[in-house]
């Protein structure tokens, strides 16, 4: 790719989110992670802004940008803090998608254009408490009614769970058959405010603390046959297509949080040389921020290049799958780096600094952990 993707409307774009971020979001930041959840009130005015669903198709309610617009908001809104980067990426690029590619026109109007507007939050329920990284072995499972399904099973760390209106989930709809684990999954849009639906737990976590994450209960849920997403018994391929754009927003979130984290590190570096200490004026320190700088650069180029191709419509899996482990892994190398290089002062608690040390490690383990990624690059190298 040469040149800057971004057009003087992009430019234009990243300066109004930029000045929600600054103006709405950062002067809370601190208090939001000191309660443990930041407002609903977030996602409603991002919907009002216009900042949800950048790059859907008007039709569908979004805003008909380009991918770039995406990128875009996922970079600025990284700055605002991880918790509400991961909450709003959730709504936009990870329970919304399917939904847009695989539902109805009544499901489009019924979830869609409202999450888009800010009215309904949505959430992305894959993970039990005994199942995580191998989807095929989920146990919730949809028996048929004469009118709809009923559900019965639980969902664990789910991202906007205490407060989501639905969440956009996958159950087994057949027994699992050893010879094709993953077929009998179907994708349901499960309301939160049906009977035998209960958040059973809302989870205490080491970073990303200001996002709900919730383990989620469903005891015989009852729901119409319209709740059904896509092709019955689809649902894996269903979301192994959903995941790829996951992916790629995870990616584009832990490079937002390194940036973030790397631009701290050179105010504070500045700060303290401007202060007299001397000791960040030293050549060790231009060293480890040049080597930062080049890690950062790289990344970046190997993730716009897979956003150039997704903007096409390409869904390059192996590099998507390259983009999540190499983002995730800098944004904790960065985390890490800057807390060493700043020694004592890193060390402190209660600033931004210490949340996004803690954040960076979850990209790490959410959206498929390290090793998956590891494990889709290797196999699609064919070894
Ligand atoms: C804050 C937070 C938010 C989250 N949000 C959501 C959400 O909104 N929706 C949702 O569905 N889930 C969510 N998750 C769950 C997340 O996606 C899972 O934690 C992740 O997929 C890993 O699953 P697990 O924790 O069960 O670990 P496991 O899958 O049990 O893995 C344990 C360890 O084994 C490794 N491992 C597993 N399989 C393999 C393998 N085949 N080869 C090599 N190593 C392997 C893993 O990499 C890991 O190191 C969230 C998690 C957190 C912490």
């Amino acid at each position: 790719m040469t040149g800057s993707p971004f057009t003087t409307e992009h430019d234009d774009l990243r300066a109004r989110v930029r000045h929600w971020v600054d103006e709405e979001l950062l002067p809370h930041v601190d208090e939001w992670e000191a309660a443990d959840l930041f407002p609903d009130e977030v996602f409603h005015r991002a919907g009002e802004l216009g900042f949800l669903g950048l790059s859907v198709p008007v039709e569908d309610g979004g805003q008909g940008w380009d991918y770039w617009a995406t990128v875009v908001f996922l970079e600025e809104i990284s700055r605002a803090s991880g918790s509400i980067a991961m909450g709003l990426g959730v709504q936009t690029d990870m329970c919304t998608p399917q939904i847009r590619q695989f539902g109805t026109a009544e499901q489009i109007e019924q979830y869609l254009k409202p999450a888009y507007r800010g009215e309904k939050i949505g959430s992305v329920g894959i993970t039990e408490p005994d199942v995580g990284s191998d989807v095929a072995s989920i146990r919730t499972h949809a028996k048929p009614t004469a009118d709809g399904w009923v559900i019965n099973g639980s969902k664990m760390y789910i991202t906007n769970g205490v407060r989501a209106d639905w969440v956009t989930m996958v159950v087994r709809t057949a027994e699992q058959d050893r010879s094709a684990p993953s077929a009998g999954m179907s994708l349901f849009l499960v309301d939160t405010d049906l009977p035998g639906f209960s958040v059973s737990k809302k989870l205490d976590k080491l970073g990303m603390r200001s996002s709900d994450t919730a383990l989620l209960f469903l005891d015989d849920v009852h729901l119409p046959a319209d709740a059904l997403l896509g092709t019955e018994h689809e649902g894996f391929k269903q979301l192994m297509w959903g995941l790829q754009g996951e992916r790629l927003a995870g990616g584009l979130l832990a490079l937002g949080g390194a940036q973030m984290m790397f631009d701290q590190l050179l105010e504070d570096a500045g700060v303290r040389a401007g202060a007299g200490t001397g000791s960040l004026r030293s050549q060790r320190l231009r060293d480890r921020i040049a080597e930062l700088a080049t890690d950062l650069e790289a990344n970046r180029r190997l993730i716009y290049d897979c956003c150039d191709k997704w903007n096409q419509g390409v869904y390059a899996r192996t590099e998507i799958a390259m983009v999540k482990l190499a983002a995730a892994q800098l944004a904790s190398k960065i985390a890490d780096e800057s807390m060493q290089l700043q020694a004592g002062n890193g060390h402190r608690a209660g600033d931004a600094r210490e949340s996004a040390w803690r954040d960076a490690r979850l990209h790490r383990i959410g959206g498929g952990s390290d090793e998956v990624q590891r494990q889709v690059i290797s196999r699609m190298m064919g070894l």
